[in-house]
């Protein structure tokens, strides 16, 4: 089996001391590419850092909550960055109105800044939104973009579809273990279309809450992916193994990620 998780944060302080250990439990558990989410200027050039020394791939972007701390160079630094022979997309970016952290203009004016830089370099855009819709749902339409993911797919039934008319891969993580607040989406993951679902762990956030015995310090990573597989192919009605091939080949397409390497990879975790 081979899997792919489309945003883990590596560069995040918890991963600091064990991340060698870290990959070789998600490689062992089949985890084969992960993508290290990058959220501001300097950890996305940490992640592409982390993606060079174990072989996996990175994302360049400010995420809604560092909006405030964008400045004149940002885009100039995210464009350099976005030329990295790792560097698959441009994000995350978007719109997180749940928390807040920064004001709603800056998060419109620097979201919209970096939808321009991912359609200026045909890069696809791994895209955030929280309590954003309809707002986050009108600016991708007016910008026209097509090629991106919602990556960590948490809303209701009209903000899906929403996504899915306008061409949006969606990501769904471990909120769809969470017996309080994510069992819709165990009827909604079956209104996504197979050619556009994508699976993330969003490590070390998010741990599945159904997982037993919880991980020290409830720190959730890649090698955790499989638990949600499990999860959305039971809500599908699918063999794991059918959902894995499936979405793994949904993130080579959009990512560009070379395919024949990733069943290389593929190959390399089902021998050992
Ligand atoms: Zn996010």
């Amino acid at each position: 089996m081979h899997l792919t998780d489309i945003g883990a944060n590596l560069t995040h302080p918890s991963f600091h001391d064990d991340l060698d250990a870290v990959v070789a439990r998600a490689r062992a558990a089949g985890v084969g590419t992960i993508i290290i989410t990058g959220t501001t200027v300097l950890e996305s050039r940490l992640a592409a850092e982390i993606a060079d020394r174990f072989d996996l791939h990175s994302t360049a972007g400010v995420h809604p909550h560092h909006a405030r701390d964008c400045d004149e160079h940002t885009i100039a630094e995210l464009r350099k960055l976005a030329l990295h022979p790792r560097c698959v997309a441009i994000g995350e970016c978007g719109l997180d109105f749940n928390r807040n952290y920064s004001p709603h203009p800056a998060q419109e004016k620097w979201f919209v800044a970096q939808l321009e830089l991912g359609l200026q370099l045909g890069k696809p855009l791994f895209l955030h939104s929280r309590d954003a819709h309809p707002r986050f749902a009108q600016i991708v339409r007016t910008h026209g973009v097509k090629t991106a993911v919602a990556h960590c797919f948490t809303g209701e039934a009209e903000e899906l579809h929403a996504y899915l008319d306008l061409g949006l891969y969606i990501g769904i993580t471990g909120w769809i273990c969470d017996e309080r607040r994510g069992t819709h989406l165990l009827r909604l993951v079956r209104d996504i279309p197979a050619d556009r679902l994508l699976l993330a762990t969003d490590s070390p956030y998010l741990t599945p809450r159904d997982m037993k015995p919880q991980p020290k310090a409830r720190r959730n990573e890649p090698a955790f992916l499989p638990h949600i597989l499990t999860t959305v192919a039971r809500a599908l009605g699918q063999p794991p193994e059918e959902v894995a091939l499936q979405t793994t080949r949904n993130a080579a397409r959009l990512f560009g990620i070379d395919e024949s390497r990733a069943s290389l990879a593929a190959q390399r975790t089902a021998a050992a």
